[in-house]
């Protein structure tokens, strides 16, 4: 007697059943034959799992260029084609334009403690000019934070300065105590991060 093709409702969970095994069986082949970094790997990019940034694993994720992320940001994720994940900040109008247009590839993102790796940041400086000014931000970035600067530019016209500091940070917790500490310089007036 010839196999009767499934019928009605018993089909669904046969096919169910069938798929689930074949599941299970490919796992545990993976697994046996030492496949399961692979396996590891894919599930990196399971979009209903958050996905972790890890500093000693970043070469599993990128920081978009058009934001600039760093660790502490609010931040989202896209799986690109090559199965990597585009790590931008949830305000950046790539990233909203990415939510709208790719809404199957986002993927949540959510930083790991880390203090390993320094990131370029941008910060924008003003007040009003007091003598000494400049030397009171360079000491307070450099002495009292050991924060190492890329560039700093301060420029004083009609008694008010202006300037643009690009410094490394390791994340937003740093970010943030070094504004304070900034804003607490006397004549400091405005201090706030900008696009790099
Ligand atoms: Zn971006």
């Amino acid at each position: 007697m010839s196999p009767q093709p499934p019928k009605g409702g018993n089909s669904v969970i046969q096919y169910l059943t069938i798929a689930l095994f074949i599941t299970a069986f490919s796992w545990l082949i993976g697994r046996t034959f030492g496949l399961n970094k692979i396996w590891k790997d894919n599930q990196k990019i399971d979009k209903q799992i958050p996905f972790l940034l890890k500093e000693d694993q970043n070469d599993n994720y990128t920081l978009a260029l058009c934001c600039n992320p760093i660790p502490g940001d609010d931040v989202v994720g896209f799986v690109s084609d090559n199965d990597k994940i585009i790590i931008h900040n949830k305000s950046c109008p790539e990233a909203i334009r990415l939510m709208s247009s790719h809404g199957d590839d986002i993927v949540e993102a959510s930083w790991t403690k880390s203090k390993v790796l320094s990131y370029l940041i941008h910060l924008y400086i003003r007040g009003f000019d007091q003598q000494g000014i400049a030397h009171k931000i360079t000491n307070v970035i450099s002495n009292e934070y050991q924060i190492n600067m890329r560039s700093i530019n301060l420029d004083a016209h009609d008694g008010i300065f202006e300037g643009n500091l690009y410094l490394y940070v390791h994340n937003t917790d740093m970010l943030d105590t070094l504004i304070s500490k900034l804003l607490n310089i006397k004549g400091v007036d405005t201090v706030s991060r900008k696009d790099i």
